[in-house]
């Protein structure tokens, strides 16, 4: 079911209640989306990379926007709201201040305890790679890709940023 999820672009959502259409009509236990994802990571050693980021998508809070607490696009909170008298400073400026340089620790936020309103996550390009090399068939097509596609070269058509003028210039 996992694979038709992939494959068919089905949302977690939606899966979740066919998951649960399944188990009450036929008593079927399928593994929830978490535990598969679980399973998944540890057989194939894949490491996940998870970011807070803006409920409307606008950022990640990751980079320049590693110590703010507000999205800078549309000010919605980086946590939920009931977290924020949970801050240990006062100042709610965006971004909030580092600690003091005399106390300085480089993996210190001061609200690394929080719990963020949303969560982005990505598998690093690594993992990626390795997982497209990990399939006989994906890694045949990633191999020959670019070939296959000079070979069907219309210079009418764009089909991928490999058509793309910048790239063709190259
Ligand atoms: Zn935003």
């Amino acid at each position: 079911m996992f694979a038709c999820k992939v494959r068919d672009h089905i949302g977690d959502r939606q899966y979740e209640r066919l998951r649960k259409i399944l188990r009450e009509s036929t008593g079927v236990e399928i593994g929830s989306l978490l535990s598969t994802r679980n399973f998944l990571r540890e057989i194939l050693h894949l490491d996940m990379v998870h970011h807070h980021r803006c409920p409307e998508n606008h950022i990640a809070y990751c980079g320049k926007y590693e110590r703010y607490i507000k999205c800078p696009y549309c000010n919605s909170w980086r946590f939920f709201e009931h977290s924020k008298e949970l801050l240990p400073t006062d100042d709610l400026s965006n971004p909030v201040p580092s600690r003091p340089a005399d106390e300085e620790d480089t993996d210190w936020l001061p609200f690394h305890h929080l719990k963020p309103n949303a969560i982005y996550h990505y598998i690093p390009l690594i993992h990626r790679l390795r997982l497209l090399y990990a399939d006989a068939t994906s890694s045949r097509e990633v191999q020959t890709y670019l070939e296959d596609l000079k070979e069907k070269s219309n210079p009418n058509e764009k089909r991928d940023v490999w058509d793309g003028r910048i790239i063709s210039s190259l």
